[in-house]
């Protein structure tokens, strides 16, 4: 199947918007043009990025920005979810990815979850032939990266 980003972009931004705009923060997105065009499956694109968007809104604090953006380089696309939120101690990163591992910080005991949204972002990007990976500052904010091929 072929799939626009920017058009998945849109449905997720939609998804959101809302829940953004009530908590005071900022939900961008930036496209490099041309918007990458994908063989791919849009569904399972859909739930990476929701699942990545809603952990920025769900632990960054009014005053942040979440920015979805996609580029593509050469024979791959890059996707981003990046936030200027609390960030990650880089002690937690190794294992984030892992089913039902949640950061003991006060704030996403507070929120509550399950620890599984990370979990299926790393199964779906594999799925799709792709890899998922963080950068992340402890007070300055998180990247979540998506590879795939173009
Ligand atoms: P679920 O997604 O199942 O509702 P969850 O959000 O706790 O629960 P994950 O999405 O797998 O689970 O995220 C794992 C943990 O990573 C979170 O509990 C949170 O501590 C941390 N985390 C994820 N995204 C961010 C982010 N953007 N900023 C800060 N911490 C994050
Ligand atoms: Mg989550």
């Amino acid at each position: 199947e072929r799939v626009d980003i920017a058009g998945v972009f849109n449905i997720v931004v939609g998804l959101f918007r809302e829940r953004a705009e009530r908590k005071q923060i900022r939900l961008d997105m930036r496209i490099v043009p041309p918007s990458p065009q994908l063989q791919s499956d849009q569904r399972a694109l859909e739930q990476i990025l929701s699942n990545l968007v809603e952990n920025a809104v769900k632990y960054c604090p009014a005053g942040s920005s979440v920015t979805l953006s996609a580029e593509t380089k050469g024979d791959f696309v890059r996707l981003a979810v990046e936030d200027t939120g609390p960030g990650i101690d880089e002690k937690h990163l190794p294992r984030l990815f892992e089913r039902f591992y949640r950061v003991d910080a006060g704030r996403s005991r507070e929120v509550g979850g399950t620890g599984l949204g990370l979990s299926i972002v790393k199964h779906l990007s594999e799925a799709l032939g792709g890899k998922v990976s963080v950068e992340s500052r402890l007070g300055q904010g998180s990247t979540f990266i998506v590879v795939l091929r173009a």
